[in-house]
């Protein structure tokens, strides 16, 4: 979830900040499902920075829960999971996409 609440923390700022790295919408719903997924495979390709410690920091472990003893069943079924929080309209503000509900969503998923 953290990771989650990072990347849309990360595009607020960066917009803020008029850093030409801003994300657009879809390439932010792009790292928080397709980079989330990948980060917690301990792949950390996709990961920014801001977000991931262990993108500068490969001698760490990644901590649980990870979806590295995951089947890719259940692998899939989360991706699916991620894919319908981002069922919002498009136009919807970067603040406005994390919302209560969707952290209860995830949080019910990853138990
Ligand atoms: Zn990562």
């Amino acid at each position: 979830m953290r990771y989650f609440n990072g990347c849309v923390f990360t595009a607020g700022l960066r917009k803020k900040n008029d850093d030409p790295n801003t994300p657009t919408n879809e390439e932010l719903r792009y790292i928080q499902v397709e980079g989330l997924i990948q980060h917690l495979l301990n792949n950390h390709d996709l990961c920014w920075k801001e977000v991931c410690w262990y993108k500068e920091n490969e001698e760490l472990q990644l901590q649980t829960p990870t979806l590295q003893s995951f089947t890719e069943m259940e692998i899939e079924g989360f991706w699916k999971m991620l894919l319908t929080i981002f069922k919002l309209p498009i136009q919807q503000s970067l603040v406005t996409c994390y919302r209560t509900a969707y952290n209860e969503a995830f949080n019910r998923k990853i138990l």
